[in-house]
């Protein structure tokens, strides 16, 4: 062939090609949809039981946000973000319930996760022992959470309405504002860090994953921090750093949708705390390293999403007894005082008190080797980190998500916080926060972390597997 025939094909080629859009290979789409859930009326503040008044203002609106996903099969899946204390069980039922009627999903398909932030309002039956609740406040509340579950179902139909072609990609970043809080007294915090004698395990790690348009603009990012949301605590509504960090983002990013979930942060405090620089400062420094991991490029998720969810058994510890109940359930009103007077009002009352919870355990798989597993409760970091070292560094696990009913402790926290306890910490997560939680037990059984990992291993081999 003469060159110049040759190269007037080439060139012609080349047009065809550059005229033509990208060959139809199904890919992923994704769908955006967010509500304003900043309480109305004068609500119940969660969290802190120290609280004895209703909030009093609003420092920054209060959201969720959905992300709904649909892989190359066609696949759906749905991401919920919110800035509340954690879901009870209650609102997790009748909004699974409701998504399977309107939309076909499975619990597997359904991931609700919550900030933890303590500006948040109280919602149905979680922690009422906790707090000097008044008689007037329990109808406010259960109206804001009876709007809290149409908002969650309108807010996913939104979102699955808004479904169109999109790219994912996973990455991670670091920032590390989160201190072990067993292993560092606060006070001694800023002493510590300048000194850099700061113990205990922590995971400083800043999961993202970048959810772009075709043509590669940034639609919304979802990243986490495993770090409680506990810088602040006065009276007004806010969703903490982590309100502070999707603030930073979407200014950064405007029409961007940026969602936080918490990993497993319970033992995990943003310290020094109580400040609403401090706050700010936090989300700024989670936004950075967001930011930082967009810089970067993460890298692209082939479209293919599995999902698979189970309830664990977690067996309670030794059910206390009336004699006991009725000892604990003397003198002033606390939150010990409240939860063993109900529970003595229950037995006398001929209830038995349950023996074990059905805890939700949740694993997605994105793409080829991405895993995301999402477990209910104060999750402590031990379990972040066993699931990483077990599974890989392509590995996200997420605390507070789907039902948050107590706190969730390793074998290591539990045995350390089992009375009498010599080393003078509080012992609050494995043992004195269960009755803060309203839970029928002192503690979990001794095997709650094997039983959740035995969960777990089942589960990933599973999304694995297909
Ligand atoms: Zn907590």
């Amino acid at each position: 062939m003469p060159l110049r025939l040759f190269t007037r094909l080439v060139v012609l080629a080349a047009l065809l090609s550059a005229g033509r859009a990208a060959p139809a290979t199904p890919g992923w789409k994704a769908g955006l949809a967010t509500a304003d859930i900043t309480p109305q009326a004068a609500q119940w503040m969660s969290g802190y039981g120290s609280r004895n008044r209703p909030a009093e203002g609003t420092l920054h609106p209060l959201f969720i946000k959905v992300l709904a996903l649909e892989d190359a099969a066609g696949h759906r899946a749905v991401v919920v973000t919110s800035d509340l204390l954690g879901i009870p069980q209650t609102i997790y039922d009748r909004v699974c319930a409701e998504l399977k009627q309107r939309h076909n999903l499975g619990r597997d398909q359904i991931m609700l996760h919550a900030s933890h932030s303590h500006c948040t309002p109280v919602l149905r039956g979680a922690l009422y022992d906790a707090y000097p609740l008044p008689e007037t406040q329990k109808p406010v509340i259960e109206t804001y959470s009876n709007e809290l579950e149409a908002a969650l179902v309108a807010t996913v139909g939104r979102a699955f309405a808004a479904l169109a072609p999109a790219q994912l990609a996973a990455g991670q970043g670091e920032t590390g504002f989160a201190v072990n809080r067993r292993n560092n007294p606060e006070a001694k915090v800023p002493e510590l860090r300048r000194d850099r004698a700061l113990a205990g395990p922590v995971d400083h790690s800043v999961p993202v994953l970048a959810v772009s348009s075709p043509d590669g603009a940034l639609k919304a990012v979802v990243f986490g921090y495993a770090c409680h949301n506990t810088t602040l605590s006065f009276y007004q509504w806010a969703g903490d750093y982590a309100g502070f960090a999707q603030i930073a983002l979407q200014r950064s990013h405007p029409g961007v949708t940026a969602m936080f979930y918490s990993g497993c942060g319970a033992d995990q405090n943003p310290l020094p705390r109580r400040e609403v620089h401090q706050a700010e400062r936090y989300g700024n420094m989670l936004a950075a390293a967001v930011e930082e991991v967009l810089l970067r490029a993460p890298a692209p998720l082939p479209p293919r999403l599995r999902t698979a969810h189970t309830f664990a058994t977690l067996k309670f510890g030794p059910t206390p007894t009336p004699d006991e109940l009725a000892k604990l359930a003397q003198g002033p009103p606390t939150t010990l005082t409240r939860w063993a007077g109900r529970l003595k009002a229950e037995l006398q009352a001929g209830k038995t008190l349950p023996r074990s919870y059905q805890y939700p355990v949740q694993v997605w798989r994105l793409g080829e080797d991405r895993l995301w597993i999402a477990l209910g409760g104060e999750v402590v970091v031990d379990y972040a980190l066993r699931f990483k070292k077990e599974f890989g560094p392509s590995t996200w696990v997420a605390g507070y998500a789907n039902d948050v009913m107590a706190y969730i402790p390793s074998a290591r926290v539990l045995a350390e916080d089992r009375p009498p306890r010599t080393n003078g910490r509080p012992g609050y997560e494995g043992n004195t926060s269960m009755y803060v939680y309203g839970q029928p037990a002192h503690t979990w059984a001794d095997d709650v972390e094997d039983t959740i990992a035995a969960s777990v291993h089942r589960l990933v081999g599973e999304v694995r597997a297909r």
